[in-house]
Parts: structure tokens; sequence; C-alpha cells
């Protein structure tokens, strides 16, 4: 009975041992120790990430897929291993429906362009809703302004969840595609997509779903979801900047066009023709970002060894205390109250801009984003220009949130 694995719950989850493996936590900013809650902008490297950089720049480094060399198949397999965990991650069926892209921005254009260019057409109509990112608003309008076509949004209600009646009526025969974001990175609202894609495909419609700030807080099951297309940014993630991934449904991603050409994605070149190498290689022209590939699979090993699950009840225990806790001051309104939100916490406090609340915070070492959060349609709706935003990750506490309630209290000292 002695060797019974002690089964883990959310009450065993130790925070301050999984501090210690994020160096950068151990900053100080104005004298103060840092409290970083700028996660749904980025979230920090583990040391586990920064040293399998490192190995790779030290000991890996080679351009991939075109020589017989030792470091070249070296940095190949790993390149490859990499996607192969992504797939895992997202439970993709296959390996080759994860196409690594730049990041969140780069793979929803690549479906702007690789499949909206082909199939959208004049009068037809994209369904995005109210609460998307810019990145999931701005390519749909210029591939509209191209075609002719028409964007249709999903509306909220106050607290920021989306009007699934309003959803369905927007309907009708000349929709051609959704794109909608899985979790808000403005206000936290988790969007009911499975249900939204189910309801899209019984009118044979396809869905993209962003899903930048969902990846780095959920469990994501693209075949249970049975999503088209699901893109996510890897600094989101723990993980480099200038790395993402682009899931597609394969028979999608076959049928369609690339976005970039050059080396890598051909099969032939002459002067008359050119084919296509299959995909993934067929989104992938040029060198590929291939060190920071492998430092996201490294971040996806790092997070699946703590558990999405575990993380998501630790932020959610983290969300409830500084929901409760910044709700309870005078003076401060929380901005977004979905009954099912991430760890994303958007607020204004009476009478003082969310510039200087951001300004002011920076003076406590409290890190929290100001401003639009790239959701200008979004703050429009809100009837805000602005608001102050913390995002929480796993390696938060609850002293973080205690910081940050001491913050918001001492900007409204200086403002009293
Ligand atoms: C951050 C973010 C993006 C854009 O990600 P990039 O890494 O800047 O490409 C898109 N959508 C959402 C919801 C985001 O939070």
């Amino acid at each position: 009975m002695s060797n019974t694995p002690t089964p883990t719950s959310p009450t065993t989850f130790d925070a301050q041992r999984i501090r210690a493996d994020f160096p950068i936590l151990r900053l100080t900013v104005a004298g103060k120790p840092l409290v970083y809650l700028d996660n749904a902008a980025s979230s920090q490297m583990p040391q586990a990430v920064i040293d399998r950089l490192v190995r790779y720049q030290t000991f890996e480094h080679a351009n991939i897929h075109r020589a017989v060399h030792y470091l070249s198949e070296t940095a190949t397999a790993a390149y490859e291993a990499a996607r192969v965990t992504l797939q895992r991650f997202i439970n993709a069926a296959e390996a080759r429906e994860v196409i690594f892209t730049s990041g969140t921005t780069e793979g929803i254009n690549l479906v702007a362009h690789g499949w909206g260019r082909q199939n959208i057409k004049a009068g037809d109509e994209i369904i995005l809703s109210v609460l998307e990112h810019h990145s999931n608003i701005v390519p749909w309008q210029m591939l509209a302004a191209e075609k002719g076509a028409t964007i249709r949004v999903v509306p909220m209600n106050d607290a920021g969840e989306l009007r699934l009646d309003a959803y369905e009526a927007l309907f009708n025969d000349r929709t051609r595609l959704v794109g909608v974001g899985h979790v808000s990175n403005a206000l936290g609202s988790i969007h009911p997509v499975k249900q939204m894609i189910a309801f899209a495909h019984a009118h044979g419609v396809p869905v993209l779903v962003d899903g930048a700030q969902a990846a780095p807080h959920l469990a994501v099951d693209v075949q249970d979801l049975d999503c088209d297309f699901y893109a996510f940014s890897g600094h989101k993630l723990c993980g480099p900047t200038g790395i993402g991934i682009l899931y597609g449904r394969a028979a999608l991603l076959e049928a369609m066009q690339p976005f970039k050409g050059g080396g890598d994605m051909i099969h032939t070149v002459t002067f008359e023709k050119t084919t296509y190498a299959p995909i993934p290689n067929k989104f992938e022209a040029g060198t590929p970002p291939i060190a920071a590939a492998i430092g996201l699979a490294a971040a996806v090993d790092y997070l699946t060894g703590i558990g999405m699950a575990a993380i998501a009840a630790h932020e959610h225990d983290l969300l409830l205390d500084a929901t409760e806790q910044l709700g309870a001051l005078p003076g401060v309104r929380l901005i977004g109250t979905a009954q099912s939100k991430a760890a994303v916490l958007s607020f204004v406090v009476q009478g003082i801009h969310p510039h200087d609340v951001g300004t002011l915070l920076n003076q406590e070492g409290v890190a929290v984003r100001t401003g639009h959060h790239c959701a200008q349609p979004l703050m429009k709706r809100l009837g805000v220009v602005a608001t102050s935003r913390a995002s929480f990750a796993f390696y938060n506490t609850h002293a973080d949130v205690d910081a940050l309630v001491a913050g918001v209290r001492t900007v409204q000292k200086v403002f009293a």
C-alpha cells in the first residue's frame, strides 16, 4: 500500500515551489518585489524553457530539412518533435495539422489569405464577436473589403457573455465563416465555443477559434471542440516570442492556398509552374523560427508536467479572491462578470484614468496592463475608453492578489 501514489488536488498546488522555476519573478521593481499581473499580454519563461533554448543554441543549431549532416538532422528532429508535442497538447489527430506560425496574428492571417481568398465572395458574410481582439477583426475586414463581403457581429450582454440567441439569428445562406475567441483577453469571458461550433457546422459553416487566451489556461482539445482552425501564441504560454501555431483540419489545409511562397514549401519549381509540398510544409515557407518552436515545446512539456487542470483550478482560486477583494473596494468597478471566466480582471477606478492607475501600481511593483487591450469595439460597447487589467498565471499567489488590492488603495489615496 505504501507505494500507492497520493492523488494531487488543487489544494496541494504549490505556487511557491513553482515560482522558484521562474528567475524573472525574483526581480524587484521600484525597490519592491515584482508582482507580475500582465500574463494575458505575455507570460514568463521557466528555467526549463530558457535552458532548452540555450542547449539548442549551444549544441544543436543548424538549418532544418535541407542537409544530411549531424547538426541539421539534430535540429530537424527537435523541430519535428516539437510539432508532435504541440499536436498532443491540443489533441489534434495528426501532427501535420499543426502549422508553426509567428503567433496568433499570423495564424489568423494565414486562414484569411489561404482559405478566405478562395472561399469568400462578394455578398458573403463572416460572423465575428464584439469581444474579438483586433487580430481577429482586421484580417477579416481586409478580406471583406477586397471581396465585397460583410462582417456580422455577435453582441454580448452587460456581463460580457456572448448572446447565443443573437448568434444563431445571424446565420443565413450567405454565412461562410465564424471567427470567435475562446477566451476574451480584455474581460476573461470563456465563450461557449463548442456549442457555437456545433451550430455553425449544422449550417455547413467552418469555425476559426482564436485560442490565444485559452491555450495557456485551459486544457484544449480540438477534436472535442470540433473546430476547423485554432490559433495561439507561444509567448502567452510561457514560451518565447515569434512562435505560435495554427491548427487546421487536414482536409481544409490540403485544399488551401499557401500564404507565403519561398523555400521549403515547394515540391518542384520551374519558371512555368511550381507544385507545393504537402502540409504542413506548404505553409512554412523559408527558414522557420526553429529555436522558438523547440522552446515552445519545452514550455508545453513544463505546463503539462504541472497539469492544465491544476493550473486552471489554481487560477480560478486567484480569480475568486481578486474579484471579491477588488469588488469590495469603494470606487472600483469590475468590468466583465461572466459566469464562466478565466483569471482576467478588468476594472476602472472612479475618477482616475486607467493609465494613472497603471503608472502608480508600477511604483508599487505591480505590473498590470492599461488601455483598450486591442479591443476597441469592445471598449465602445462597454462605454469606457480603457480599463486596467490584472491577468493571472499559475505562478501567481494570493499574496499577489493582496498586493494588487493594496496597490489600488494606495492609488486611491494619492488621488483623494
Ligand atoms: C494576444 C492575442 C492575440 C494576438 O496574439 P499575438 O501573439 O500578438 O499574435 C490575438 N487574440 C487574442 C485573444 C489575444 O489575447
